[in-house]
């Protein structure tokens, strides 16, 4: 991997491949940032460093050099030194690049500091939201058991209600059964007892129709008779005794409903 050295204000940090300014005091801008931060043309009298603000007064002191010399440059620019001359520019130029190499790794030292403090501190957050959630996951958890609990006590509940109301509406039925049934039996006393006076008033006119010769129920005359059926033609005979038809239909009416109550009431029993 090349390594470059970078350039010297903080906010620019870019890597310098081509041409640079070099100061004295061991400092590297890129060109942009020697013009806009006045090291190449100095507004002021003085100069200072943008770096470390010490005063570059000697024209020598920040100058432009090409990072990648040619072949030329690089023959020429120390002939005619003597050695010691030489070997002092060569030392400081190494003093140069140490001084800068070691700033880089400083300043990528800090860099690793404060990413890892900040790589703490979110460490340090996050572990405290996964607590947090984690709690919080259990609280929900130990909730919904509860909630689940009472549900089923709830279910449980209810199921017994249930039952209650069934066992409840059977019972209801029953009642209403042996209410009807004794309903039944009521009526069909009463229709009994309305069935024997009938029939008593029946006795009576048979009574009253053998002391008239003409065999007719006082206040039914013969054009008033209804149409004959078989029980009535067979009182109707000759020879037999008569009864009137009101009379007849009043009995059948009263067998009828008596067998209807009978009927009623067993259906009433099958049900209990
Ligand atoms: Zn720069
Ligand atoms: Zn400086």
């Amino acid at each position: 991997m090349d390594f470059y050295l970078r350039c010297n204000s903080l906010k620019c940090r870019a890597p310098l491949k081509e041409r640079a300014v070099v100061t004295t005091c061991s400092h590297i801008f890129c060109l942009h940032c020697a013009g806009s931060l006045g090291l190449s043309h100095p507004t002021a009298n003085e100069r200072a460093c943008p770096a470390c603000q010490a005063v570059l007064v000697n024209p020598d002191d920040a100058v432009a050099t090409a990072l990648n010399p040619t072949e030329d440059y690089k023959t020429s620019v120390l002939s005619g030194l003597d050695p010691n001359t030489i070997m002092e520019c060569a030392g400081r130029a190494l003093l140069f690049w140490t001084y800068q190499t070691t700033q880089e790794i400083f300043y990528q030292e800090f860099l690793a500091k404060t990413l890892t403090e900040k790589y703490t501190n979110l460490n340090t957050q996050m572990d405290k939201v996964v607590h947090n959630a984690n709690s919080e996951i259990s609280a929900l958890q130990a909730r919904i058991s509860d909630m689940e609990t009472a549900q089923d006590q709830l279910r449980k509940k209810n199921q017994e209600l249930v039952d209650m109301y069934r066992e409840k509406c059977k019972k209801f039925t029953q009642m209403t059964n042996l209410y009807n049934i004794l309903k039944s039996r009521a009526m069909r006393s009463q229709m009994q007892t309305a069935a024997t006076d009938t029939v008593s008033q029946a006795l009576d006119s048979l009574t009253a129709s053998r002391n008239h010769p003409t065999g007719l129920v006082p206040g039914h005359s013969e054009s008033s008779r209804p149409p004959h059926t078989p029980m009535s033609r067979q009182l109707n005979t000759p020879g037999a005794n008569t009864i009137s038809l009101a009379q007849y239909r009043n009995i059948e009416r009263v067998s009828w409903v008596s067998h209807a109550l009978q009927l009623e009431e067993q259906h009433y029993r099958m049900t209990v």
